[in-house]
């Protein structure tokens, strides 16, 4: 075992515990001695993926109805406490990474999360902060007033104080293999484990027709309902229909949760897709339109400018219509039946990417069983932060606020009882 005593382990090099780090070396001005463990040879592999690579630091319109959690009220207490203009602050300020907002989104100014990264890693650096790369932690202990972190390569590390930033379980090639629950075994109550599942996902379907699709895409809306009636969520963006049969884009994602919830339960959800977001009567005025300018045409070219004609044929089927049909001998009935398919075209729901696609997951360490420091049931100096509560937001820069909100309650508290 290690002869040094650490002020604070911090389990997970990734977005929350680097912050954690930063934030508790700031605070102590240095003066805590901190160690962080991760698993890979080096820090923020899975930032380093983020916003494709340009990192979405977080958003302008944080706010606790963008989330997912079993406890809303300390979710909006810690968002509050630490919102996006504190941690843009902090970045600019602390760590000197200039950052820009791109309507609401903020990004660092090189758009790239390597940015981010090396400098956390140079700030952490400047600060001795020791990093142990490479081995993952197997379990962690409390004895004699310590936390002992045990290693896979049989080294222990002892710390006063312990926060937890394992992440949840998506790209578990990325480390965030869901290992809260395992690493800190002694600890948890099996009460308090809402199990991982993928969140920000794509779904799949084996409608007929759905495959030919495959990398179209268009500016719409998308829900979910158990009965393709009741929406359980809706999103708009832009909705790309995958090669594997199935739909995803950063909308269809931000409902996906709701899916997979409702496959859970033994439910068929049904995604609602709007394919150009508007209402019905302005639909139904633009076909009227195309009848009258187009009328010779078939009906697949004279949709031709609105919609690629494979997605209309599609369209057309699914309202019992030939595409091959004249626009013009279109019946009122019919034309509406077209707007039905195009606002509400219902795609029944199969399956979800997996844990290996999905950005994040739900499920975690349940909110409740944390205090607003993020300190574990009743275990003195044991934190939670990050992917690993049962916290998941939707895309937009929400989950990495998350984990900078997350990992500054529990540095202000670690900081402050260092530094008393
Ligand atoms: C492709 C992709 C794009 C994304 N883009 C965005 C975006 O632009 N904006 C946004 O807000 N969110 C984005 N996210 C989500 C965001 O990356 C996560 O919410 C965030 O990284 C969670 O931070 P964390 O610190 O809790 O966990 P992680 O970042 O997952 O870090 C956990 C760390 O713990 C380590 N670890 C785990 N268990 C052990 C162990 N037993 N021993 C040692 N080490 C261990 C892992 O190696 C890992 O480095 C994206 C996710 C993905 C996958």
């Amino acid at each position: 075992m290690s002869s040094v005593v650490y002020d604070c382990i911090i389990l997970g090099g990734g977005a929350s515990g680097l912050f954690a780090a930063s934030m508790l070396t700031n605070i102590t001005s240095g003066k805590a001695n901190i160690l962080i463990i991760d698993g890979n040879d080096r820090c923020g592999k899975k930032l380093a993926m983020t916003g494709s690579g340009r990192c979405n630091l977080t958003n302008r319109n944080v706010s606790a109805d963008k989330y997912n959690t079993d406890c809303t009220e300390r979710l909006e207490r810690c968002l509050s406490a630490f919102g996006y203009s504190d941690a843009v602050n902090f970045f600019e300020n602390v760590l000197g990474i200039e950052t820009v907002c791109d309507d609401g989104l903020f990004y660092p100014a090189t758009y790239r999360a390597a940015t981010v990264i090396d400098s956390f890693r140079f700030y952490l650096e400047d600060n001795n902060c020791v990093m142990k790369f490479g081995v993952k932690c197997e379990t962690v202990s409390f004895k004699n007033g310590f936390y002992e972190a045990y290693l896979k390569d049989g080294s222990v590390y002892k710390s006063k104080y312990f926060i937890c930033a394992t992440g949840g379980h998506t790209y578990p090639s990325t480390g965030s293999t869901g290992s809260v629950n395992s690493v800190l075994k002694e600890f948890i109550r099996r009460d308090d484990l809402v199990p991982f599942k993928p969140a920000l996902t794509s779904l799949t379907s084996k409608m007929p027709g759905i495959k030919a699709l495959a990398g179209i895409r268009c500016r719409g809306k998308v829900s979910v309902s158990p009965d393709g009636t009741n929406a359980a969520g809706s999103s708009e963006g832009e909705i790309i229909f995958s090669k594997d049969g199935g739909i995803s884009g950063i909308c269809v994602m931000d409902v996906s949760g709701k899916a997979v919830e409702m496959l859970d339960k033994g439910q068929k959800p049904v995604a609602v897709l709007n394919l150009l977001g508007k209402g019905f009567d302005e639909t139904y005025m633009l076909l009227e339109d195309r009848k009258t300018k187009f009328g010779q045409r078939s009906i697949s070219s004279a949709l031709t400018g609105i919609f690629p004609r494979v997605l209309c044929e599609f369209i057309c089927r699914t309202s019992n219509i030939d595409p091959a049909g004249t626009i013009k001998d279109l019946s009122d009935d019919e034309i509406k039946d077209l707007c039905g398919a195009i606002c509400n075209l219902k795609i029944p729901v199969d399956g979800f990417g997996g844990t290996d696609k999905a950005q994040v997951s739900s499920g975690g360490i349940k909110l409740i069983s944390v205090n607003e420091h993020m300190q574990y049931g009743s275990f003195d100096g044991l934190f939670i932060i990050g992917e690993a509560l049962n916290v998941d937001g939707r895309c937009g820069g929400f989950n990495l606020q998350w984990a900078w909100s997350s990992a500054a309650a529990a540095a202000k508290e670690v900081g402050s009882r260092c530094l008393s």
